[in-house]
């Protein structure tokens, strides 16, 4: 029998093959819809138990399912998994879009809304009801018929303008190379940068050396490259995507999608695309994110003006340049940076053996929240470098099962996430503790051209990746502290700029002398990292924070012009982003790049009106850390604040309460802006 189908607790992926995820998913949804229509077929009256909290009991198995489908195809994919994903994926965006038009189960779940005053319901209970209220309305619900059919018009539209934006940007980023054959014009990038491109120009059938726009290559050629010409050259190409009148051209894409986006909020009858998406954010409006990010230009702008002309003067002392424009900012930041700090990986590396540092955020974890993490060896994963852990309290109450996948390998995506393999919730008075996991690249030691670990030569970690496993344990306790009802508002179920404060907030620990005591210790000597290390680590982090906070308003407000006003009058996408950048911009423009055409976050991905959330979570979890910082890092009225009111709550309620319930105010932006050292 297919073991997706029968009941499991932890996810048997020893006994799944392949070919079991899809009948299991066609069968789970056909299961999940006979559940809904359970629901709909009700002939007593709508009720909040009967079909607001029925409805967030379905699918139970099918979203177990679809979490170990999803994970496998980012943590350890192959061509199989990929073309069944293209199978299920229509599957399941047919089945919820049918959910959402289903007209009979709305006319239930509206008929609770309406009478949401007269019930006695829970806060928990309110959010949910709201939520899912929220869920069917805005996609169109409450919509006279031909609206309704607009809509869908426009969805159809907008989900083939994002694909085209996003082909256009890829095939203007593929389509370009820098090919070097003098080895001269390499001079200033590290080895193993010349090695990739050598590698590049290699698979491409070519002698020399090819520098790409894909990151991995770009970034650090503009960092380290010391021919000015070429790196301009590359700039130039880089900044160019999609604006070059051929083809790929996104100029129009933009204008289409920011008007089919406007013309969609109006029909939901919301007065721009940003008020319909902040509607569902802590942020709630654009007015209030407008005034957010130039509260902090302003506070930013002097700091950011005093480290541009530092940087002026500094390359003008070194190589005479007179105009220091955009290709030169990275090259002479980081050329700036190591004269002042001297700090380089190697050197941090011995103190942040990976096991000391996994360790480190156990022993934190357990000093903050009493938690206990015991590595087993009983549960299946889906490979031998996963690490399995039983989370517990002080009286061995299981808490939440750990899954760590810590190495790259071929078939596990880039980057870090945290995941989960089984939500939390309470159902039928039993608490259905969550499997978190955690999934990272960290690269592993690498002898006579072998990647390996032995004893003598550990995994050690580089200063960010130390902080990127922090980051993602953060999520991680989110998760496994989840101690709410619903699984619909557990754990990481929250507002989108709420989301990383769990993570960010733990980030913080890393520069403490309290914490890395700890943990950061010399693997060989076992002698702990000097506090001039510490200090520098502090120093370097926030070096030339005023401009990198002045470039992340600058995205920020740019989105917001593009989604906060009606954009029926704009005709031209330079013009128009030129003037969204005239309060932020340091260095000259140059006319033949425009950032908008290749703005993936907001044209192709979900971050429209959502950029200034980065920052925002900056803001929440420096304000949240000062709350810690001001009564020990370690105190334990203050952690057990942040579970009761935070990590335990998911979505329970609206984050802007739960946040004022933790800190006993409004997040103040003060504590930010003197972590960033913007003021004193
Ligand atoms: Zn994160």
């Amino acid at each position: 029998m297919n073991p997706l189908l029968k009941p499991f607790n932890t996810a048997p992926f020893s006994e799944i093959k392949n070919e079991h995820f899809l009948p299991a998913i066609q069968e789970l949804i056909e299961n999940t819809k006979a559940e809904v229509d359970a629901i709909t077929n009700n002939s007593e009256a709508p009720s909040f138990e009967n079909t607001v909290e029925a409805l967030d009991y379905t699918g139970q198995q099918l979203d177990r399912v679809t979490s170990i489908f999803f994970n496998l195809n980012s943590a350890e994919t192959n061509d199989e998994i990929q073309k069944i994903a293209q199978n299920i994926s229509p599957l399941l965006s047919d089945f919820k879009n049918d959910l959402l038009l289903n007209e009979v189960l709305f006319e239930r779940v509206e008929k609770v809304y309406n009478s949401k005053d007269s019930l006695t319901l829970t806060p928990e209970q309110e959010t949910l009801l709201e939520k899912q209220y929220k869920g069917f309305s805005r996609n169109g619900a409450t919509l006279s018929n031909t609206d309704k059919e607009s809509l869908r018009k426009i969805d159809v539209e907008l989900s083939k303008l994002k694909l085209k934006f996003g082909e256009n940007v890829l095939a203007e980023t593929n389509a370009y190379e820098l090919h070097l054959s003098n080895e001269e014009d390499l001079s200033g990038l590290p080895d193993g940068i010349k090695e990739m491109a050598a590698q590049t120009a290699k698979e491409k059938e070519k002698e020399g050396w090819i520098f790409t726009l894909d990151y991995p290559s770009y970034v650090p050629f503009m960092t380290y490259a010391d021919s000015r010409l070429l790196r301009k050259k590359l700039a130039i190409a880089f900044g160019a995507r999609a604006f070059q009148a051929n083809e790929y051209d996104n100029q129009d894409t933009v204008l289409k999608i920011v008007k089919l986006r406007h013309q969609r909020a109006k029909l939901l009858r919301y007065q721009s695309h940003a008020h319909f998406v902040l509607e569902e954010r802590m942020s709630k409006t654009p007015e209030k994110v407008n005034s957010f990010l130039k509260d902090l230009l302003e506070k930013a702008m002097p700091a950011a003006i005093r480290e541009f002309k530092e940087l002026e003067a500094f390359a003008k002392e070194l190589d005479g340049i007179n105009t220091l424009e955009k290709w030169d900012g990275g090259y002479y930041s980081e050329k700036l940076k190591q004269k002042l700090f001297d700090l380089d990986d190697e050197k941090l590396k011995p103190y942040f053996k990976l096991e000391n540092v996994i360790q480190g955020v156990f022993t934190i974890a357990k000093k903050l929240y009493d938690l206990e993490f015991i590595e087993i060896f009983n549960i299946d994963t889906y490979h031998e470098d996963v690490k399995t852990y039983r989370v517990t309290d002080i009286n061995d109450n299981l808490i939440a099962l750990f899954y760590a996948d810590f190495h790259p390998r071929a078939g596990k995506r880039g980057g870090a996430w945290m995941t989960s393999y089984k939500s939390q919730q309470i159902k039928d008075g039993t608490n259905d503790r969550p499997h978190v996991s955690i999934v990272c690249n960290f690269t592993k030691p690498v002898l006579n051209g072998v990647e390996v670990t032995t004893a003598s030569k550990p995994s050690l970690l580089t200063f960010n990746e130390m902080t990127t496993l922090f980051h993602e344990f953060g999520h991680a306790l989110h998760g496994i502290l989840a101690n709410t009802t619903y699984k619909g508002l557990s754990g990481t179920s929250v507002f989108w700029d709420f989301v990383e404060l769990p993570s960010q907030v733990l980030e913080n620990w890393c520069y403490e002398k309290e914490s890395l005591e700890l943990f950061a210790k010399h693997y060989e000597t076992g002698e702990v990292i000097p506090m001039e290390l510490i200090k520098k680590i502090k120093a370097s982090a926030t070096f030339h924070e005023g401009m990198q906070t002045l470039r992340q308003l600058s995205f920020g407000l740019l989105d917001m012009s593009w989604h906060s006003k009606d954009p029926s009058e704009i005709k031209n996408v330079k013009a128009f982003e030129k003037d969204a950048f005239s309060t932020t911009q340091l260095y000259p423009d140059v006319k033949e790049n425009c950032m908008s055409t290749a703005f993936s976050h907001i044209f192709q991905g979900g971050y429209s009106a959502g950029y200034y959330s980065y920052k925002w979570a900056e803001v929440l979890d420096a304000d949240a850390f000062s709350h810690f910082k001001e009564k020990g890092i370690f105190n334990k009225e203050i952690a057990n604040s942040f579970k009761n009111h935070i990590l335990s709550q998911g979505g329970t309620q609206d984050p802007m309460k739960l946040y004022k319930k933790f800190r006993g105010q409004d997040p103040n932006p003060e504590a930010l802006l003197k972590r960033a050292g913007l003021i004193k």
